[in-house]
């Protein structure tokens, strides 16, 4: 006989969600750690993490009489090869390439709560999360078994990889917890080595203020002069830890099908698999805001991914944008001029390098 708990977990299957488990609405053991995290200073300008530290250790402060959250996961890897093309590119993280998530996931959610009101058979009462509030979803999808959280601190499905969103559904409805998912990382340490920036100070610890992600989406002002060269010809994000890891890389690795269109709904836009240097260093205000519309990547502004943009066109090694690069270092915002310049300094040392038959050596402005 099916009970509750297993006609919640058949109905987030159901949904369109890859994987659904349920972890206890309780503090997780991950409270200390996230404690530490933020007093050693590695959430950096992520303020919004201190500011509602009591809701996002404890659910119970977010919804009052949680007994249960309900987590999920959906791959966003589509499998689709970046676009090819001419000119300098820059590369996006590949969970940002498609429709928003928030908007897709937390849709989804919606429907999940209002399903769950309908089996337990009375008003319940349920928050939904993407994202968007206190609430540590990966700490409670590893509760819930959906994976185990790796050396890279990204939840790690051992059947379906790390490329995943994440939602939870807080609710009052009493559910059995499901079993964990033990630790699998073993002796590997690939994320670590793989980090362009060295951003992880130990295993399992990310020290968000050297992570090419934040720099390149939380961060405002400027890009440390030390990190420009690693950050390579990002412009949005780094997979780099991830598209190491062997649990996304082995063969087996399995992509789940989408009968509910929900991936397919997130696939990646054109515009955004391998966006053109300078397509992105003529963006104004409005071209922007159109090519941004549907996407998650308007969180950090047009102002810095022109500064993301004009880093990755300093490491591309294409003297075609040099023109674009001069019109921004002669522009009246003094972020935008200060990496234009940097830029400009990069690029010209790697055509006398190139023009000696050597690798450019130079990583400071002038
Ligand atoms: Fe764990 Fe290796 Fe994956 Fe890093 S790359 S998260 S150490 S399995």
């Amino acid at each position: 006989m099916t009970d509750l708990t297993d006609a919640v977990l058949a109905l987030g299957t159901e949904l369109g969600f890859d994987r659904v488990g349920v972890a206890p609405a309780e503090p997780t053991p991950r409270t200390e750690f996230l404690r530490s995290w933020v007093a050693r200073g590695y959430a950096g300008e992520m303020k919004y993490l201190v500011r509602r530290l009591p809701e996002r250790v404890d659910p119970r402060r977010v919804l009052e009489g949680a007994r249960s959250i309900v987590a999920v996961s959906l791959v966003y890897d589509s499998g689709v090869e970046d676009a090819p093309g001419e000119g300098a590119r820059g590369a996006v993280a590949r969970y940002a390439r498609g429709d928003d998530y928030h908007e897709v996931l937390q849709e989804r959610l919606r429907a999940y709560e209002t399903g769950l009101q309908v089996l337990a058979g009375r008003p319940i009462r349920c928050k939904s999360y993407v994202d968007t509030g206190p609430v540590q979803e990966k700490a409670y999808a590893a509760i819930a078994g959906l994976g185990w959280i790796g050396k890279n601190t990204c939840l790690i499905d051992p059947e379906l990889g790390s490329l995943l969103f994440l939602g939870v559904v807080i609710t009052d409805l009493a559910l059995r917890a499901s079993s964990a998912e033990p630790d699998h990382c073993g002796t590997c340490r690939a994320c670590l080595d793989a980090c362009p920036t060295r951003a992880f100070p130990e295993p399992y610890v990310l020290d968000a203020t050297r992570c090419l992600s934040y720099a390149t989406i939380e961060q405002r002002g400027a890009i440390p002069e030390a990190m420009r060269e690693a950050q390579g010809n990002r412009v949005f994000g780094c997979d780099a830890c991830q598209e190491v890891c062997p649990w996304n890389t082995r063969p087996k690795r399995r992509v789940p099908p989408d009968p509910r269109r929900l991936r397919e709904r997130l696939a990646p836009l054109a515009e955004w698999r391998a966006p053109a240097l300078e397509w992105l260093l003529s963006l104004d205000q409005e071209s922007w805001r159109e090519a941004t519309r549907r996407t998650a990547m308007r969180r950090p502004g047009l102002r810095e991914l022109l500064r993301n943009a004009l880093v990755a066109a300093g490491n591309s090694g294409d003297p075609s944008l040099i023109p674009a690069l001069r019109r921004r270092a002669d522009g009246d915002d003094p972020l935008l001029a200060d990496h234009a310049a940097w830029a400009l300094t990069r690029l010209r040392a790697a055509s006398r390098a190139s023009a000696a038959g050597r690798s450019p050596s130079v990583t400071s402005s002038s």
